[in-house]
Formats: structure tokens, sequence, C-alpha cells
């Protein structure tokens, strides 16, 4: 059979993941308004691995949370795979964000009374999963992030960078479009850090879209795109090499 040009579909017709558009966002507190965004433009295709990084205060945070439906811009505009959700209603967005968006922080927040494969499941269970379609996936995940032996353990009874990695195991568990994590090494030593970020390097490997907040280098310097915030505005967006530690 021969292929007709009209059936040659580009590779890449979806939509960006995130599209954001001259996005402001001002905090006010009492007298004092203080603008953290001052007009950002950023797009990240689907399966990139981007680092947010600038210096303490320059609004990674912030671009995060904007990014991951937390909090909303004052101005400009968001498109999330395609989707406008500057204009969605509070429900509609937190719809988005428990379907679209898994989140890691650098503080894991597990629940410290819930055993490992129950934390993995209290976004599915936010998501409407039924119970044992929730078990079987957070058992997925948890055994994805070489955890699943643990799964009956208490937070409490694991090293942090296995709490990270349930946290990572967690955020994927729902299936989102995109993974943001924000410092999610900050409480790590360098080898544990180096492992959360194989991690997510191997998650990136395998089509995940991954973006990660950092202010430090050496986790800059996994991802193959680094995109600079400086006062509020972004300062650089550059392609790189991603280290890879200890892979080839
Ligand atoms: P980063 O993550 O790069 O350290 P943030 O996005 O957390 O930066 O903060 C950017 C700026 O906005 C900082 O100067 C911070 O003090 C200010 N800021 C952040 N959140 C708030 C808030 N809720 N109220 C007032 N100012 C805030
Ligand atoms: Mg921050």
């Amino acid at each position: 059979m021969t292929l007709q040009t009209s059936q040659i579909v580009p590779a890449t017709t979806a939509p960006p993941v995130v599209d954001i558009q001259g996005v402001t966002k001002i905090y006010e507190q009492g007298d004092v308004i203080f603008e953290a965004l001052k007009g950002v433009d950023v797009q990240i295709g689907q399966g990139e691995m981007v680092a947010l990084m600038g210096p303490s205060g320059s609004g990674k945070t912030t671009l995060m949370q904007i990014i991951g439906l937390l909090d909303r811009p004052n101005g400009g505009t968001y498109h999330l795979a395609g989707r406008d959700v500057t204009t969605l209603s509070e429900n509609e967005r937190a719809e988005a964000r428990n379907e679209d968006i898994g989140f890691v922080f650098q503080a894991f927040h597990l629940l410290p009374r819930l055993n490992l494969v129950e934390n993995v499941e209290v976004p599915l269970t936010y998501a409407g999963w039924p119970a044992h379609e929730r078990r079987e996936r957070a058992m997925q995940v948890l055994e994805r992030v070489g955890l699943a032996g643990k799964a009956g353990n208490l937070p409490s009874q694991i090293s942090g960078g296995q709490k990270q990695r349930v946290a990572v195991a967690r955020a994927l568990a729902g299936r989102p479009r995109l993974l943001l994590a924000d410092e999610p090494t900050g409480n790590l030593d360098t080898r544990t850090s180096q492992e959360v970020m194989n991690l997510f390097c191997d998650l990136h490997d395998e089509g995940t879209t991954v973006v990660i907040v950092t202010h430090e280098a050496d986790i800059g310097a996994y991802a193959e795109r680094v995109i600079r915030v400086r006062d509020g505005l972004i300062e650089s967006d550059t392609r790189q090499t991603p280290h890879r530690e200890g892979r080839a």
C-alpha cells in the first residue's frame, strides 16, 4: 500500500502541556504590593524534562503553583494541554488538578498514620477511584519506585530517600500529564538526591513530562532544558545535554 502524503500526520499535533502567556502574580500584604511574576511566557511540550531555576525569592514556587493550578495568576493566560484553565471555577480547577497533575514537595508530606500504600492511595480517593482499583494501582506505582516490599510500613519506618520515592509514587498514581516537583531533593543528602533524580530521569525516559524547581545547579544538570527565573521574569531558557549519574 502506498502512503498518500495526506495520510502523513505530523508527530507533534498535541498542544503543549503548559502554555503560559504574559502571566503576572501580585501579592498584597497590607499596604505592600509585591509583583512576584511580571509577565512570564513559558511553553512546555509533552515529554520534556525541565528544570525551573533561579535564586531564592525569584518566583519559582509562585510559577510552579500557577502551573499546578494551586494558585491563580492576576493576569495573562494559561492553557493546560490545550484547555484554557484561567477561566475555570474552583471546582473545575480542583478536578483538573487531580486528573492532570502530580506533585512532589521538598517535605514529602506523607500522612504519618497511614502506611505507604495508603499514602499512595490518597489522591486516587480524592479522584473517586473505586477501592480495589486504588489498591492495585498504588501497589503498581510502589513497585515502580522499588518500594512494594514496604507497602505496609509507616513513613516513620523508612529513610528520607524512600519517603521521597513514596511521594513520587503518590504523584504518579493518577497517571498525571505533568509531574511537578518543588525542590524535591532539598531535604536529602547527595547520594539520595542522585537516586531520586535518577528516578525522575527514568520517568522522563518513559514519556512523563517533568518540571523540577530547584536552586541547585547539580539538580538542574539532570534536565534537558533549563528555564531561569529572576525577579519575576524569565532570564533565560536553554537546552543542554543532561547529566546522568552512574549511567551511560
Ligand atoms: P522562590 O520559590 O523562587 O524562592 P517564591 O515564588 O516563593 O520564590 O517567592 C517570590 C517572591 O514572592 C518572594 O519575594 C516572596 O517573598 C514573595 N511571596 C511569595 N509568596 C508570598 C505570599 N503568599 N505573600 C506575599 N509575598 C509572597
Ligand atoms: Mg520556592
